[in-house]
């Protein structure tokens, strides 16, 4: 291999590596993550709002149990007085268990109006649990779109960045055994990116502007350098690439 093969094919490298780090940054920033998380707290409120729903329909259920209770209670003492009030020709007896049972079935109406109060109510609390559960299914769907999504999307950019590595492993395979070592360290120590080229009079690798001085001395040696500024390999050939 020549200088001029080397060095193309590190500018290459140099290329790839960019591509590399640019998808795994895209990897990192796929929106579906967040959407995921957002899902994910709004299902966690949901939860609560559903464990309130149900405490209030088990306190209705035993209010209306109570009520149930008492009313049969009111029953039987209405039915006593009646029995008794069928055996007695006493005035005066008479006269009180008349009032007793009167006081009682108002006392059974105000409970059955009661009753009915809860049972409006219940009905109500169940309206809202079935809004609750609907909101919980949705939003379950959509957390599964968005992780289906993600997968997708993440799978994607995965094979990219499985094929650019393939092509990085075929590339540094023709390089010679201390170039490919250099780069190879490189990529490792610096950030996933081992070789850089000039774009404007910047390296590719760290962004820094190269002085006049730095250039001509960098254009003065062979075309594979390094750069004076992040010590990365630093290829000098021209490219008919615009930066
Ligand atoms: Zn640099």
């Amino acid at each position: 291999m020549s200088e001029q093969q080397n060095a193309e094919t590190l500018r290459a490298l140099s290329d790839i590596d960019v591509s590399i780090l640019r998808i795994k940054k895209q990897l990192d920033e796929l929106p579906h993550k967040q959407q995921i998380l957002e899902v994910r707290q709004k299902s966690k409120e949901l939860e609560l709002k559903a464990l309130q729903v149900q405490q209030m329909a088990n306190e209705v259920a035993r209010t209306l149990v109570l009520l149930s209770d008492e009313t049969q209670h009111s029953d039987e003492q209405i039915a006593h007085a009646q029995s008794v009030l069928d055996k007695t020709n006493e005035y005066r007896e008479t006269s009180n268990l008349v009032a007793e049972i009167e006081m009682l079935a108002t006392r059974k109406a105000q409970l059955e109006e009661d009753s009915l109060i809860q049972m409006e109510k219940q009905e109500k609390i169940a309206g809202v649990g079935a809004q609750v559960a609907e909101a919980a299914r949705k939003l379950e769907a959509e957390e599964q779109a968005y992780t289906d999504a993600y997968r997708d999307a993440g799978g994607r950019l995965k094979q990219e960045i499985f094929d650019l590595q393939h092509a990085r492993e075929a590339l540094v395979a023709t390089l010679p055994e201390n170039l490919a070592r250099d780069y190879l360290s490189a990529v490792e120590k610096k950030t996933g990116i081992g070789a850089a080229h000039l774009i404007d009079n910047r390296c590719s690798g760290c962004f820094c502007t190269l002085s006049e001085g730095q250039l001509a001395k960098l254009f003065e040696g062979p075309l594979i350098g390094i750069c004076p500024n992040c010590n990365r390999i630093l290829v000098t050939v021209a490219t008919q690439e615009a930066g």
